[in-house]
């Protein structure tokens, strides 16, 4: 489903990511952990074409993008790519002036160009999905961090994505929320969704996760099933990293 080819990410003279190589199959769920700053925000931004990668190949489904400093890819490229993806962030990034449902209904109108009544279905089907039904004509100011995240992750889904990435949701949260969300993003991916998760909740990477990818000063240090990750880490740099949060 994605393919990541020897990515490189520059701010100005700022070296971020430093090739890198991933895997994404169809149906998987690919938990990415690392120390802060080590880039894996970047990775995700450069996944979905809010960062432009210096240089390097996005491969998305039928998609190939090529990137290198001397030649820019086609916008509607992008916009295509970008399309195929939906984004959840930490802040949630709501519409406040919108209502939950209005705010599931926004892009499928503008961007898909669905009708009206098409999005609202939509847009009720998901809500009731993420447990919100009764919560559809509520603004975001009216709704928890945990309930604002879950029209987040509905509003992705809205948009009929091929793939669902994550931008640590769950780290703007009260500690009591954060299993309501994640328990939306642990049905999503027994369903079958593929997701990249950028995440500090290692829990859900050992019990949803079919690949860690443990990132630090933007390469790939290691990656395989959460088990072999958590339990028998084989670079040091990924073994300190696990034993400080412990
Ligand atoms: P992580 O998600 O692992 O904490 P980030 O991807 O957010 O790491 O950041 C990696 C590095 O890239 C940081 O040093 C950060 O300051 C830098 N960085 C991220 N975005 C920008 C930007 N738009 N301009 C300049 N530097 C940036």
């Amino acid at each position: 489903m994605i393919e990541i080819r020897n990515l490189h990410k520059s701010f100005d003279h700022l070296h971020i990511l430093k090739g890198i190589d991933l895997e994404v199959q169809g149906g998987e769920t690919v938990v990415i952990i690392g120390p802060s700053g080590s880039g894996k925000t970047t990775l995700l931004r450069c996944l979905n074409l809010l960062e432009m990668p210096t240089s390097g190949t996005v491969e998305l489904g039928t998609r190939t993008l090529e990137f290198s400093p001397d030649k820019s890819v086609p916008k509607s490229e992008v916009l295509a790519l970008r399309r195929e993806t939906g984004m959840v962030f930490q802040s949630y990034n709501l519409f406040p002036h919108k209502t939950a449902l209005e705010n599931l209904m926004e892009g499928q109108i503008t961007v898909l160009g669905r009708s009206k009544a098409e999005a609202r279905e939509k847009a009720q089907h998901l809500l009731e999905k993420v447990g919100l039904a009764d919560r559809a004509d509520m603004y975001p100011h009216q709704l928890s961090g945990g309930q604002q995240q879950r029209v987040g992750i509905a509003r992705a889904m809205a948009m009929d994505p091929k793939v669902l990435l994550f931008d640590e949701p769950t780290s703007a949260l009260d500690p009591e929320l954060v299993g309501e969300v994640l328990k939306v993003m642990k049905e999503l991916a027994q369903e079958g969704m593929t997701m990249v998760v950028v995440t500090h909740e290692m829990k859900f990477a050992e019990d949803v996760a079919d690949k860690v990818v443990f990132i630090d000063g933007g390469v790939v240090v290691e990656q395989g099933p959460p088990a072999e990750i958590f339990g028998a880490a084989k670079h040091e740099r990924t073994k300190q990293f696990l034993n400080k949060l412990n």
